[in-house]
């Protein structure tokens, strides 16, 4: 089946002959032609399915008849992130390469004054995140009488970072008449609710997870001790010890231990970037290039600031913490394994709690994920799992500091390096990569010795 069949225009045609996609994906196969006809799309499809194009392709396709006028878009797409709504903009400038459309983006950490421009030019398609569109709608910078469709993505996402309100009070802003497309990879209740009380009489779509990213990617479990410590170093084993690692995502469950495992990697000279929502607009998308233009290895990060990004190629991902929801999980690991290629998934876990959550994942994925062999040097971090942890038997800091370095003093040769070492270190280190947090591998050995203190 091609995209012939669509109804799309013939400018669209074009635009996606030039991408080389020849054949759509079931999510596109299905939604497309309901949108041209002016339903209201439920669309159940998770990022990795296609489903930006699903409603890209059609908007554009429709949009070529009328214009825009000032302040008063004629099409608008709600992200949860900065990064999204970044990435749809990128789809736009794709498939819309023969189009002359004006997209603006309504994006927290980006000069209010500029959007403002561009609103008042008028614009063909909005892309915004919540919060910041209603900034500009209360100011009276924006009117939002003129959408003639809706777009909600990742509308399971928008829940969880508390969106929901937001969402109520922008669907009463625009049209009753509007079109709308909702998109969602879950549908708690809450959703639900939502779905029934702005969508009508939607026609329902939904594709199955990409099982290729299930059948492609190997899936492990690691065992660790539950401190933070010996987490850590349980993650650097696994790293170097990782067959043909290309570039790795690291999940944390807290975007404050995202920083704190950010700073730690660079500390012990890897090559690495974090990604977290404290961090502003410019330093998300600058750490994002990095990572996609394989200037660095390892990227860390949340769940909220990594979801729906588009990273064709990433050949191992670590969970730092077991996700709390499975289907964070499926998300995560939705990340490697992508267009048949394979992947690998480790999981480090540290205690019952841990256990627990991984046999929820199990539960939803319906299968066993096994306990990998510990990486040469790892036995004794296995130990310590069944040792009380380092927190608990070293309760100061400057103690848990000598534990740590003699822990890695104490590790293998034969552990350091099945891969290419050199391209998981930073070539300079940068000055605020020496400041230490904990691991103090920079220190001279004689201020890790204990100090006896004469009473
Ligand atoms: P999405 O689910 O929208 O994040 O898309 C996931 C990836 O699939 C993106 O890299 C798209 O460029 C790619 N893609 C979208 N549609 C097609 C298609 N019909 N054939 C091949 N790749 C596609």
């Amino acid at each position: 089946m091609s995209f012939s069949h669509l109804g799309l225009s013939e400018k669209v045609l074009a635009a996606v002959a030039a991408t080389g996609y020849k054949t759509p994906t079931p999510i596109q196969d299905q939604a497309i032609p309901h949108v041209l006809a002016r339903r209201d799309v439920l669309g159940i499809a998770q990022t990795g399915t296609g489903k930006t194009a699903a409603f890209v392709l059609p908007m554009l396709t429709m949009l070529e008849k009328g214009r825009a006028r000032a302040r008063m878009p004629r099409t608008l797409i709600l992200e949860p992130t900065r990064e999204l709504a970044a990435q749809v903009e990128e789809n736009f400038a794709r498939y819309g390469a023969n189009h002359k459309l004006n997209v603006a983006l309504l994006i927290g950490g980006v000069s209010f004054d500029d959007q403002d421009m561009k609103l008042t030019r008028g614009v063909d398609v909005l892309i915004a995140t919540p919060g910041r569109l209603l900034d500009h709608f209360e100011r009276g910078r924006l009117l939002l009488t003129g959408v003639e469709l809706l777009v909600i993505d990742e509308a399971d996402r928008m829940l969880d970072m508390g969106f929901i309100p937001d969402i109520e009070r922008i669907c009463k802003l625009v049209p009753f008449t509007r079109q709308t497309l909702f998109f969602t990879a879950t549908m708690p209740a809450e959703i639900r609710r939502i779905t029934e009380q702005f969508l009508h009489n939607p026609v329902r779509v939904e594709v199955a997870r990409p099982a290729t990213t299930l059948a492609t990617t190997t899936q492990l479990l690691a065992r660790s001790g539950r401190d933070a410590f010996d987490k850590r170093e349980t993650l650097r084993r696994l790293i170097r010890s990782a067959e043909g690692l290309k570039n790795a995502i690291i999940f944390c469950n807290r975007k404050r231990d995202v920083a704190t495992l950010h700073r730690s990697l660079l500390r012990h000279r890897f090559s690495v970037q974090a990604l977290h929502g404290d961090m502003d607009q410019p330093a998300r998308m600058a750490a994002l290039e990095q990572f996609r233009k394989g200037e660095v290895t390892l990227l860390v990060a949340s769940d909220v600031a990594a979801r729906g990004l588009d990273i064709p190629d990433v050949s191992h991902i670590y969970n730092f913490d077991v996700p709390l929801h499975p289907d964070d999980y499926v998300h995560r690991i939705g990340r490697t394994g992508r267009a048949g290629r394979s992947g690998t998934a480790i999981t480090i876990v540290a205690g019952a709690n841990d256990v627990k959550a991984v046999t929820a994942i199990e539960k939803l994925i319906g299968r066993t994920i096994p306990y990998m062999e510990p990486p040469a040097g790892m036995a004794a971090t296995e130990e310590q799992a069944a040792a009380p942890s380092a927190r608990e038997r070293q309760p100061e800091r400057t103690h848990r500091r000598h534990a740590d370095s003699s822990r890695r003093m104490k590790r293998p040769a034969a552990s350091v390096s099945r891969i290419d070492e050199a391209r998981l270190r930073r070539v300079a280190q940068p000055a605020h990569a020496r400041a230490d947090d904990g691991d103090a591998s920079h220190l001279p050995a004689f201020l890790l010795r204990p100090v006896t203190v004469k009473a």
